[in-house]
């Protein structure tokens, strides 16, 4: 993390905000109302640990309301705080408005350390932090609608959405009133692996481009790329597997406690089967360890992809971090100073706010399955089936030949819920990188990627805010 201790990630945002809005064309009124968050919540609840009573600090901010539901992922960290929460949601924010995810931004966090408290305990923290969204209108299908984020997974969530249910027994889209559940609560399929996935087809289309490749020095192609990856959590361990399985070399692994490298490259299976056998990384079997495991992020590779915390690359680091491509995977992995200081060595850095937003593209998903009542596939699948069948006959017969048993099969198979969600999530990935290249090549004086999406972003809302006309 950053070693300034004054860092404010909130106020980082905003100097990326500013630098960007000088490129729009929207009056500082409308970028002031687009910069703000428009409501917060903090609140102390206690609640029974053991016997005796432990009082909780928790938040939920909305940055925007210029689309509803407000949207974002609620985090159980030790350093939760309002700055961070601010933050997180305006990224949230710009994030939805890159993918075109009709949604403001929002985000929660309760200050924890969740690996303290038991499940039962960690279960009654939540359904209490979901009683006060409910009482203060904070969460809701239409108003604002919490996700997974760091440290909180699909368990936290069907613990939200049970509360929110036995609160609102009348409202029938209830289910939709929180994303990243279980399948058997209304949960989507696809979405525990979706922002690691849309990190790697963000990366692979940035791979894609043999300009923006010859630029620095790179082939085309994510195949035979060396990356290291920091943070091994869902984000980090699913990049990993998509890009391994894509054919790049993962040569760096990062965690809390100790990093790895190795240069011929490391299965990322067996890393975190050792990793959970040893409780770290180090020692890993022909690899060179680091105790220090910032050391991990100066090591040579091509692709370093942060996707744990914020501010783990700073002034004080940045000079050392050998890559080419940084892939933002985390949300505000680079301090703005850091940021500059790489745009100067000419490294391309893919900003968080659109490749991290897999997550809430899928959960976008979840949502209207939620308010449709009805899974994926289920209307279209047997038709595609019986409409391809035919083909395959008639085309059988009109060649007198017959297509193989399992050719077959292939052609003939209807989408699933999951087939439907990977290609929807691929398609939103691919077309806004290019929303966001095609600003960066496109107008004089922006000289990065992060600046680009931002002013991506602020267009779209800037748009939206002018049409929905500001109050007298
Ligand atoms: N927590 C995730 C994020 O930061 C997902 C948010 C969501 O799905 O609403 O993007």
């Amino acid at each position: 993390m950053s070693t300034n201790p004054r860092y404010s990630f909130f106020k980082g945002v905003e100097r990326s905000f500013d630098k960007a809005a000088k490129f729009t064309r929207f009056p500082k009124g409308i970028l002031n109302q687009i910069k703000e968050c428009n409501s917060t919540l903090q609140v102390k609840f206690p609640v029974l640990i053991n016997g005796k009573v432990e009082v909780f600090e928790a938040y939920r901010v909305q940055h925007s309301h210029h689309k509803l539901p407000c949207k974002g992922g609620v985090r159980f960290s030790k350093s939760v705080n309002q700055d961070e929460v601010m933050a997180l949601a305006a990224l949230m924010t710009y994030k939805c408005a890159i993918v075109n995810v009709p949604f403001g931004g929002g985000k929660g966090g309760i200050k924890i350390d969740p690996s303290i408290y038991s499940v039962a305990d960690l279960e009654r923290i939540t359904r209490r932090y979901t009683f006060e969204l409910c009482k203060k209108n904070f969460i809701g299908p239409g108003l604002d609608v919490p996700a997974p984020d760091y440290g909180t997974s699909s368990r936290e969530m069907s613990w939200i959405v049970d509360t929110y249910s036995s609160l609102n027994p009348s409202d029938l889209n209830a289910l939709g009133c929180v994303t990243g559940k279980p399948i058997s609560q209304g949960g989507v399929r696809g979405r525990v692996e979706a922002t690691g996935m849309g990190v790697f087809f963000g990366i692979r289309e940035a791979c894609s481009i043999k300009e923006d490749m010859a630029k620095l020095g790179l082939s085309t192609g994510i195949k035979g790329k060396a990356i290291i990856i920091q943070g091994l959590g869902n984000v980090g361990y699913h990049a990993a597997k998509y890009c391994q399985q894509a054919g790049a070399i993962i040569v760096g692994l990062i965690e809390y406690n100790g990093a790895i490298y190795k240069e011929s490259g490391l299965d990322i299976d067996e890393v975190q089967a050792y990793r959970k056998r040893n409780g770290s990384l180090l020692n890993f079997p022909g690899a060179t360890s680091f105790e220090d495991e910032t050391k991990g992020l100066e090591q040579p590779c091509d692709i370093l992809i942060p996707a744990a915390l914020e501010a783990v690359i700073h002034k004080d680091n940045a000079h050392a971090i050998q890559a080419k491509i940084i892939g933002e995977a985390a949300n505000g992995p680079l301090t703005p100073d850091a940021d500059d200081i790489l745009n100067k060595k000419g490294v391309l850095v893919i900003p968080d706010m659109y490749l991290n937003a897999g997550g809430v593209t899928v959960s976008y998903f979840e949502w209207l399955k939620n308010l449709s009542h009805v899974r994926y596939g289920r209307l279209e699948k047997r038709f595609t089936e019986n409409r391809y069948s035919d083909i395959v006959s008639s085309l059988e017969a009109l060649t007198n030949k017959n297509v193989g048993a399992i050719e077959r099969r292939n052609i003939l198979k209807g989408p699933e819920e999951i087939d439907l969600i990977h290609s929807g999530l691929e398609d939103t990935m691919m077309g806004s990188y290019h929303e966001i290249r095609d600003i960066y090549i496109n107008t004089a004086g922006v000289e990065d990627m992060r600046t680009a999406a931002f002013i991506c972003a602020i267009n779209k809302i800037g748009v939206a805010y002018e049409e929905l006309g500001i109050f007298p």
